[in-house]
């Protein structure tokens, strides 16, 4: 599958700087910021900062070094955090039935709360 990338998506805007965001950590490649509708105590997005629209894409595309950067970056993330211990959920959601609203891929990382059963 190819994909093409909407350079006008919400988190390419945060990307350049054109909309304001509560930066956690900035790295080469990637960039992680918390989610303006916190559904936990802990809610922060990670994203590559190349035009990628999901996994996939990203895996077909970004170089070595982007996914090392972006792997290193949600574990920094989470350490940063301090979710390790009581624990966190990693979501990413994709596409229609996955319900993705922004086609920037993100992870997002919530915890410091029971997140509850996901998959019943
Ligand atoms: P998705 O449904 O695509 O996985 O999640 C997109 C997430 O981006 C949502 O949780 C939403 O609250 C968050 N979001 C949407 N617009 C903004 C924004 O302008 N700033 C921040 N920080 N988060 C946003």
């Amino acid at each position: 599958m190819s994909y093409s990338y909407d350079d006008q998506n919400i988190f390419a805007k945060i990307l350049r700087g054109e909309i304001p965001n509560d930066t956690v950590l900035e790295t080469e490649y990637s960039l992680a910021f918390r989610d303006i509708r916190a559904q936990a105590p802990v809610h922060v997005l990670v994203i590559p900062k190349g035009a990628y629209v999901c996994f996939d894409h990203f895996a077909q595309e970004a170089s070595d070094a982007e996914v090392l950067d972006y792997v290193r970056a949600v574990g920094e993330v989470c350490r940063m955090e301090g979710v390790e211990e009581k624990g966190f959920r990693m979501i990413a959601n994709a596409g229609e039935h996955g319900l993705q609203e922004v086609p920037h891929l993100h992870v997002h990382i919530l915890a410091g709360r029971s997140l509850g059963r996901m998959l019943d």
